[in-house]
């Protein structure tokens, strides 16, 4: 009994507590429903602000086949509001979120991000075999500059490969956790990049071992894909990996020549369907390149993709062993 008049305090406090947090949430649901779109948006009770809501919304309720929701949160009269809405039409699924910043006392809403994604859905993968694809590598990080090349791919919003170096890990965990964080692929390029094909097979499981642990020490997955240094190998090597051996059909020389002019221009006189392409993220030149070669191959119509994607979409079963340097 002396229990319960003891909890009794406590329950109604956090009662109290909880419908306090509750009533923090100023807007209230408005429900709208066309022919296609039925949303329950966020109704602030202020002309300005709610007649640009919308407006906003009212783009889509002429379109088909739409989903739109949201996430917003409040310090005091201030809104972070933020609409996703999916649009699939036909074989395309295309996403836009659009954020916006809303000051109810001051009755003011300002866009502050807009951004749109296409992407086939899951179910429609098959129509990528038809896609010019391109799989651009990196080899031998990572290092300051990784970062920089990260950010250049994010900013484009495309994928690609990095085949890192056991002995570059320790110290730049944080640029591999961002690696995967971004959607890139991370490969095994062995530990101390040697020339493997030299070695026995014991010392080549070492370097390929070793490599992999660290990785999944910082990212919690373990490689699929294996790139030897110098891209060599043997049979020695063919034996002892479990992974597919992948290395490259277009070399950009950005290693020794340092000229991203130069790197970009022998990408664009070869590149073709189903390239694998060469080069390194560790150095300014290679940044500066993918500045030009990116914006050029998509307006060209090839999507960027990890080499996994690469061979998934081509339908070519990856096997442990064989040796791949691009996908037809
Ligand atoms: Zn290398």
């Amino acid at each position: 009994m002396k229990m319960r008049y003891f909890l009794l305090p406590v329950i109604i406090i956090s009662l109290m507590l909880f419908i306090l947090d509750s009533e923090d949430t100023a807007p209230v649901n408005k429900s709208i429903a066309s022919d296609s779109l039925d949303i329950s948006y966020p109704f602030f009770g202020n002309d300005v602000i709610d007649e640009y809501i919308m407006n906003y919304l009212e783009d889509y309720w002429e379109k088909e086949h739409v989903f739109i929701d949201y996430d917003y949160y409040n310090n005091n009269s201030s809104y972070y509001m933020t609409f996703y809405s999916y649009i699939f039409d036909g074989n395309m699924l295309s996403n836009n979120i659009d954020s916006f910043l809303i000051d109810v006392d001051n009755s003011t809403i300002v866009k502050t991000e807009d951004n749109d994604f296409a992407y086939d859905p899951i179910t429609n993968n098959k129509s990528y075999k038809e896609d010019k694809l391109v799989a651009l590598t990196f080899d031998d990080g990572p290092n300051y500059n990784t970062n920089r090349i990260l950010n250049i791919l994010n900013k484009y919003n495309v994928k690609a490969t990095f085949f890192v170096l056991g002995t570059k890990i320790k110290g730049n965990e944080y640029i591999l956790q961002k690696m995967f964080d971004s959607g890139m692929e991370i490969g095994n390029h062995t530990f101390n990049h040697l020339l493997l094909t030299k070695y026995s097979e014991d010392k080549i499981k070492e370097e390929i071992e070793s490599t992999s642990n660290l990785i999944y020490n910082v990212i919690g997955k373990k490689p699929m894909l294996l790139r030897p240094s110098y891209g060599s190998f043997n049979n020695k090597i063919k034996k002892v990996t479990t992974m597919p051996i992948i290395i490259w059909n277009i070399d950009t020389l950005d290693w020794k020549y340092h000229n991203s002019k130069r790197i970009s221009n022998r990408i664009f006189s070869k590149i073709k369907d189903g390239d694998i392409v060469l080069m390194h993220d560790i150095y300014s030149a290679t940044a500066n390149a993918l500045d030009i070669i990116i914006p050029r191959l998509l307006n060209d119509g090839y999507k960027l993709v990890t080499v996994s994607e690469l061979f998934y979409y081509k339908e070519i079963s990856l096997e442990s062993g064989k040796v791949y340097g691009y996908a037809r």
